[in-house]
């Protein structure tokens, strides 16, 4: 809210507010304590039917300083004037009485004037200092006229005194109800607080409203977000269901206006720093003063501030849990969301929905593209679901809902997708992948974090297994995640204890049996012995990362391995290293690749590195322009497990490979079909037309070896020729196998 909106208020029109101040009592209770009964009735005549300050006086007699301190402790009227003698049941009884009044009774605005007959028992100067005394007159000063104006100027004193007094105890209150209200949060609740703590600040019936606009809405309506008294049950609703016409009125008005307006009907406006206004409405069973109104204009400054606060926090919220893109929740905000459902339904179900190969249309269309067709798919799943079900974005391409809904509704939503999107005019083929949690079941998880998380896990699994369908949660997958996190932990622990190793499996040249080079082939044995085997660690430590390290070290260890080779002699060994997509993208992988090369004396024609298939599902060009530095460094690529991935043959004259690798599946199949048909047959063919050399691996018998032969595949490895072995057991096959 600007600093120029804080509260002013208009001219009050209001006949019922009362610009005096207010004091409820409409005499001023004057005290005559003397033990004289004729100074008491003098006081009266001389006194009588004058005003002070606009009211008569109620004069209270009474006899002694005892008599006097059993009235003050018992009597809740509010005294303005003590007129006191000194001498009574003993010569300083009086002076005694203020001691009372003044430290014992806490009594502190009401005035007192001092009486005595005789002028030797006058007090010293410091007592009445001391005792707040406000006059000290003999009796035979006090004539009429010294009587009168010594009570005009204790009244105007204490009705000053009482004027500061409210005025600070109701400052105080503001204090206290602004700091009250800034611990409410959201516009709701603290408007709520305003209205209730205005009522109490005024002393008022707790009936009030607060109702909001927001200009950019059409029509721009008022809403009731906060209401006191009668009409509580009307939260939420607009404004024009108020069925007081009066309030309604007033409330229009305000808005309209633009100002707040005290009276029976009290308006405040507040302007937000959005486009929302705020109007408030109080009534008050009784009349308003002066007073009132000054606090109710300091309170006001104070809720203004307060609704400032309300709108940043608002923003802060919005930053914090909405999706900028969407305007649903994000992973934060649903996860309040899940909070939320789990109390309101039960049975519920929470959905993650991944979109397939949202990367690829990201990566290959644009990425505004690619927002486009998260709001095309959020509108769509939106108008599937009802409206207890909630839908947020809990990462860049997968949705999450949760809510009461059945598996049905689950399997609606997959086919819903299966209809083409109209994104910018063009149709798109989307597919997705789902993994589901059903909450409230005994194994169901209760914290919202690992709710998400097992739905991941299931939504991992049907990524991997089950692509474009929908995946349940069960406690076994759970389980399996657990061992997975576990084997993680100890391939770390095994790579650091340099407890992993290679071996190497030997590579021939077919036709003529001759040794060529080896693969290096990781090996991981834990410390019970137990050979763990890498399809199963690999991918693992591919997801986490660990795969740089890991494969710096398999890259060093299998060049020196070779370069010992060499040394032996073997002067055209090529050591084949398997390279993990992470590896090549790590922007250092060139650089360590020369490092090493240069470190361990290997010339790069001595190496090869196996890429899977897989890559070409990369970005073509930057794969390249990757591979052709491998290849400034006289090292040989590989494209391994060919066949059985995604790239077509069309995509070999575009990636820049000196080798196609041919899968065990069809090497394995061999010896079923018909040779001439087989696929083997058409890669061999169709490499040596884009010039690739072929290496067939899996080669587990002669038959096998014999049919790769006869389609003219140059090279192979497998169980049939040896199978991976320590660097020792290399050394002697070769010296072995020289003549195979
Ligand atoms: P791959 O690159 O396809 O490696 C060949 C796999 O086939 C090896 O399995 C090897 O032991 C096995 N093999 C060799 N001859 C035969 C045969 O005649 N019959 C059969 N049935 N299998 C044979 P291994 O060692 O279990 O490796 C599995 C996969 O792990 C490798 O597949 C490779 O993708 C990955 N891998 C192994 N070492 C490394 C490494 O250092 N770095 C990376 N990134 N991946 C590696
Ligand atoms: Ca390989
Ligand atoms: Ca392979």
């Amino acid at each position: 809210m600007s600093k120029d909106v804080l509260v002013s208020f208009i001219g009050d029109t209001s006949s019922q507010c009362n610009d005096t101040l207010d004091i409820p009592n409409e005499v001023w209770n004057v005290l005559i304590v003397d033990d004289d009964p004729l100074v008491h009735s003098s006081t009266r005549i001389a006194i009588q039917n004058v005003q002070f300050e606009g009211r008569l006086l109620n004069f209270i007699s009474l006899y002694s300083a005892k008599e006097a301190e059993q009235f003050l402790e018992k009597s809740e009227l509010p005294i303005a004037v003590i007129l006191l003698d000194v001498v009574m049941e003993s010569d300083d009884a009086g002076l005694k009485l203020v001691s009372t009044i003044r430290d014992i009774f806490q009594l502190k605005l009401v005035r007192i004037i001092l009486r005595t007959g005789q002028p030797g028992y006058a007090p010293e100067i410091e007592t009445i200092k001391n005792l707040d005394i406000n006059d000290y007159k003999s009796k035979p000063e006090l004539t009429r006229n010294g009587l009168y104006t010594a009570l005009a100027v204790a009244i105007r004193s204490y009705s000053q005194l009482q004027q500061l007094e409210q005025t600070r105890r109701g400052l105080e209150k503001i204090v206290e109800a602004s700091c009250d209200l800034s611990r409410l949060h959201g516009l709701n609740a603290y408007s709520e607080g305003a209205v209730l703590q205005i009522c109490s600040l005024l002393g008022v019936a707790e009936e009030g409203l607060v109702c909001v606009r927001r200009h950019s809405d059409n029509p721009a309506e008022p809403f009731i977000i906060a209401a006191a008294g009668t009409y509580a049950n009307l939260i939420n609703q607009p404004l024009n269901n108020l069925p007081c016409p009066s309030m309604r009125k007033a409330l229009d008005e305000c808005l309209d206006g633009g100002e707040s307006r005290i009276g029976e009907l009290t308006t405040l406006y507040f302007k937000l720093s959005d486009d929302r206004t705020v109007a408030a409405c109080i009534r008050s069973d009784r009349e308003l003063s002066m007073l009132d109104k000054q606090l109710l204009q300091a309170f006001c400054a104070s809720i203004s501030i307060g609704f400032d606060n309300v709108y940043m926090t608002e923003r802060l919220e919005e930053e914090a849990y909405v999706d900028p893109l969407l305007g649903i929740p994000n992973r934060n905000g649903f996860e309040r969301v899940i909070v939320r459902q789990q109390q309101r339904f039960r049975p519920s179900l929470l959905l993650l929905i991944d979109i397939d190969d949202f990367s690829a249309i990201n990566a290959t269309l644009d990425q505004h593209y690619g927002d486009d067709v998260l709001r095309t798919a959020c509108q769509r799943v939106q108008s599937l679901v009802n409206e207890s079900t909630v839908l947020g974005r809990v990462s860049g391409d997968c949705f999450a809902l949760i809510g009461p809904m059945t598996e049905s509704d689950c399997d609606d939503i997959v086919q819903a997708f299966h209809e083409p999107f109209e994104i910018n005019g063009n149709k798109l083929l989307l597919s997705v992948t789902c993994g589901v949690v059903k909450l409230g079941g005994s194994h169901s998880a209760v914290s919202a974090n690992e709710l998400l998380k097992d739905a991941n896990i299931a939504l991992k699994q049907a990524k991997e297994f089950n692509r474009g369908k929908i995946r349940y949660f069960d406690a076994s997958l759970r389980k399996a995640a657990e061992n997975r996190i576990a084997l993680l932990g100890g391939l770390r622990e095994a790579f650091s204890a340099r407890q992993l190793f290679l071996h190497y499996q030997p590579q021939i040249e077919l036709a003529t049996g001759r040794l060529i080079g080896a693969e290096a082939l990781l090996r991981w044995c834990n410390p019970a012995g137990k050979f763990i085997p890498p399809d199963l660690f690999i991918p693992l430590a591919e997801q986490s990362g660990i795969i740089l390290p890991i494969g710096t070290w398999v890259l060093r260890t299998a060049c020196l391995h070779a370069k010992k080779l060499l040394n032996q002699g073997h002067k055209d060994f090529r050591m084949a290293v398997n390279v993990s997509h992470a590896q090549l993208r790590d922007p250092e992988f060139i650089e360590q690749l020369r490092s090493i090369l240069f470190e361990t004396g290997l010339p790069g024609r001595n190496l090869e590195i196996e890429l899977t298939e897989s890559i070409v599902a990369e970005d073509i060009n930057l794969v390249n322009q990757l591979l052709k530095q491998v290849h400034a460094l006289g090292v040989t690529v590989a494209l391994d497990d060919f066949g059985t991935g995604y790239s077509s043959l069309s995509l070999l004259n575009k990636i820049a490979v000196d080798r196609l690798k041919i899968d065990r599946a069809f090497i394995s199949t061999l010896e079923q079909d018909a040779v001439d048909s087989h696929l083997a047959k058409v890669i061999v063919h169709l490499a040596k037309d884009f010039h690739l050399m072929t290496i067939a691996e899996g080669i587990e018998n002669d038959r096998q070896l014999q049919a790769l032969i006869s389609v003219g595949c140059d090279e192979g490895q497998g169980y049939f020729i040896a199978r991976p072995m320590d660097i020792d057991a290399l050394e002697r096959w070769i010296l072995d196998h020289t003549d195979f």
